[in-house]
């Protein structure tokens, strides 16, 4: 098969753990014979110090020619005091409304070669297997107006939490397809007991439910969302959600996997091309230093094989290879523990490579620990 993919690097250790998918990626096309086409973009910071613009035209008119797009991350101190509209997040912002990408979805599950890297017990974590479905492109990060105003005379804010009936729709819907094919329960996220659009939320939540008689519907509040998922995370299947509350409780899912540098995502649109990013930032605090984990950013590049390509084999072959790389011993800074081999990006990125092109490799990898 031959795919076109638009890599966008962005900023930060964005830059350095794209750089993993793509070695991933070469060498997946090398074992099962496909021919993965890469053209690079701008975005972010970067592309504000190349273009003046956290998202240049060619940078869509690239997206939008490709068979999926390859995220790293965005944002970094340098641009923190520019105006709204110049600041690298708009960019981030603005992709997901023009490639119309309505659903996140960041799956979280238990690695039991890194449950001495997570804060809670083992028991508590053991078997985690959780989709979080994040609405993506309505809400309180898009709603208008959004601006510094006056009020009496007095500084004041608004930032606006809008959604159509419709964008709820959508991403509610899609949650119960997934949680068909899983374990057949959805717990939809909300704040019903204070907001409005909430409580729509909860009504489509509703509405859909009558359609999938074989799905279990729970609500559950926002807040006792967050202390359920550290209390009692194996409850839960897919968990949908609208946008703010999804980038909340998805950072605080990567707790029970260990790191946020865990922690993949595709976002999904009516029409395609997907796009697929770690869920983390741009970790200026540890950027060129040869210290991010790239796992999230590869595992990533396994769900586009899945999700885009149909290539499920190939997927598997990437997730295979980053367990048995983690079940060997190694780790990057963010997971390291007592007893483990502590490896830079660069290292973790070559024992991917060499466990998915030589089954052999784990074994000379496993021999270093006998
Ligand atoms: P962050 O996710 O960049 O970092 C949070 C912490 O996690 C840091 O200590 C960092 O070192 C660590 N971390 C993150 N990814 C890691 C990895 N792969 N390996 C090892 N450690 C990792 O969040 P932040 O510090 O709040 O934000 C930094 C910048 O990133 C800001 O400008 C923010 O706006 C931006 N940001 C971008 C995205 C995105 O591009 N999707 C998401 C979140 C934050």
């Amino acid at each position: 098969m031959k795919k076109r993919i638009a890599v966008l690097p962005g900023d930060g250790i964005g830059k350095e753990v794209v750089k993993g998918a793509i070695e991933v990626l070469q060498a997946v096309g090398e074992r099962f014979g496909h021919q993965f086409y890469f053209s690079y973009g701008k975005i972010g910071g970067t592309a504000i110090d190349a273009a003046g613009t956290p998202l240049p035209d060619e940078t869509m008119e690239l997206c939008k020619e490709s068979d999926a797009v390859l995220l790293g991350a965005v944002g970094g101190p340098k641009w923190d005091r520019q105006p709204p509209h110049l600041r690298p997040e708009r960019g981030l912002l603005k992709i997901r409304k023009e490639l119309n990408l309505y659903a996140n979805l960041r799956p979280t599950h238990y690695y039991s070669s890194l449950s001495d890297t997570s804060p809670l017990r083992k028991e508590v974590i053991e078997g985690v297997d959780m989709l979080m479905v994040r609405e993506l492109t309505g809400g309180l990060y898009f709603g208008k107006p959004s601006e510094r105003t006056q009020q009496n005379g007095e500084d004041a804010v608004v930032d606006t939490l809008f959604y159509q009936k419709e964008e709820m729709h959508r991403v509610i819907k899609l949650a119960f397809e997934l949680a068909r094919k899983r374990r057949g329960k959805v717990t939809s996220v909300d704040k019903a007991n204070v907001l409005e659009s909430s409580r729509m939320w909860r009504e489509v939540a509703e509405e859909i439910s009558n359609q999938y008689p074989d799905v279990i519907l729970e609500h559950m509040l926002v807040d006792n969302a967050a202390m359920q998922m550290i209390k009692n995370p194996k409850q839960f299947d897919v968990v949908v959600t609208e946008n703010m509350f999804g980038d909340i409780l998805s950072d605080e899912a990567s707790v029970l996997t260990g790191s946020l540098g865990m922690l993949p995502s595709a976002s999904i649109s009516e029409n395609g091309p997907y796009l697929y990013e770690p869920i983390h930032g741009s970790a200026p605090d540890i950027e060129g230093k040869n210290a991010a984990n790239p796992i999230a950013m590869i595992l990533s590049a396994a769900m586009m094989l899945r999700l885009s390509f149909g290539m499920e084999e190939e997927a598997e072959a990437i997730e295979n290879a980053v367990n048995q790389v983690l079940d060997a011993g190694y780790r990057t800074r963010d997971i390291a523990s007592f007893g483990k081999k502590q490896v830079s990006t660069s290292e973790m990125i070559e024992e991917v490579k060499a466990t998915l092109l030589d089954n052999e490799a784990i074994l000379n990898i496993m021999g270093a620990y006998a």
